[in-house]
């Protein structure tokens, strides 16, 4: 993938400086300079840029102006942003840019061991990791537990119909949904191709129905089309599984997410887009 970065420094040496030092890590493809931060938001404004490494003092518009600048537009509100503040050499910059590239490196690396790529979830073993220590928590403290399970319904035949890519899209798109929809302690995750679960402590099972519900509602009204004035429906059967639970003795997840299941393969035959409590 491109990835373009943006070096602002009044001082040639330095940005040839960053530029060599940047160019062994290869995290980039594109290296921009501009030596001040006027030609910085022309560059920004003709180019597409994804990260940004910048001087503090300059003549004109600082380091402080551009980004100021920059932080006022919307579409530039999650551009990173570097500054090389204080040092006053370009061996201390170097050193300063290297630890922080390092810094910013690693936290995308843990994102990505725990983030599902299409969606931006988070991924099966993330869930799990999270869903285990959850159980123990709530079975101590006696809280309750309750596992979603949610599958798209015919989602073989949007691919079929639209192709893999709008199939996509619309994973995407409910990824979105569930994200928008969820409570601060509730976990979502996408476990398989067109699944997902959540993981929702301390909430009681009536609750947890009418979350499902809206949700499911919330998608069977939904159009996921991309193209406009074109409409794109899709429904989703929802699975519950409950702790503790009136009839059946829970020693572990397993056992929960083995009632969410049934309960989903409960919604798939009773007609689809529906939800079911274990
Ligand atoms: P049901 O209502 O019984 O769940 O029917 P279904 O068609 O949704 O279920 P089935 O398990 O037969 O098919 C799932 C489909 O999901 C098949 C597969 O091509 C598609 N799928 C899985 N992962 C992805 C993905 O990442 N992207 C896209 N576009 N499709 C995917
Ligand atoms: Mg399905
Ligand atoms: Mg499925």
């Amino acid at each position: 993938m491109k990835k373009s970065l943006l070096i602002v420094d009044d001082s040639k040496s330095i940005r040839d400086a960053v530029r060599s030092a940047l160019n062994d890590a290869g995290l980039f493809t594109e290296i921009i300079e501009a030596e001040n931060g006027v030609k910085a938001i022309d560059i920004l404004l003709k180019n597409k840029i994804d990260f940004i490494i910048s001087d503090v003092i300059m003549p004109g518009v600082d380091g402080y102006k551009l980004i100021s600048t920059i932080k006022n537009q919307e579409k530039y509100q999650n551009l990173p942003v570097i500054m090389l503040t204080g040092q006053k050499d370009s061996v201390d910059k170097i050193k300063g840019l290297e630890l922080l590239m390092l810094e910013s490196m690693n936290k995308k690396l843990e994102k990505m061991a725990i983030t599902d790529e299409l969606t931006g979830l988070y991924n099966r073993r993330y869930f799990f990791m999270r869903f285990e220590p959850e159980f123990e928590r709530c079975k101590r403290f006696k809280q309750s537990l309750i596992c979603i399970l949610i599958d798209i319904d015919h989602f073989k035949k949007v691919n079929d119909t639209y192709g893999h890519q709008v199939g996509d899209v619309v994973l995407k798109k409910l990824a979105k949904i569930l994200m928008d929809n969820q409570r601060t302690y509730d976990i979502f995750a996408r476990i398989g191709g067109e699944e997902f679960i959540g993981s929702l402590c301390n909430i009681n099972s009536k609750d947890a129905y009418s979350l499902a519900e809206r949700l499911r509602k919330k998608v069977e009204g939904f159009n996921f089309s991309e193209e406009e004035n074109k409409t794109l429906h899709a429904t989703i059967s929802i699975g519950i599984g409950i702790y503790p639970h009136p009839d059946i003795t829970i020693a572990g997840i397993d056992d929960i997410i083995k009632i969410a299941d049934d309960a989903l393969y409960k919604a798939k035959n009773g007609g689809r887009n529906k939800t079911v409590i274990g």
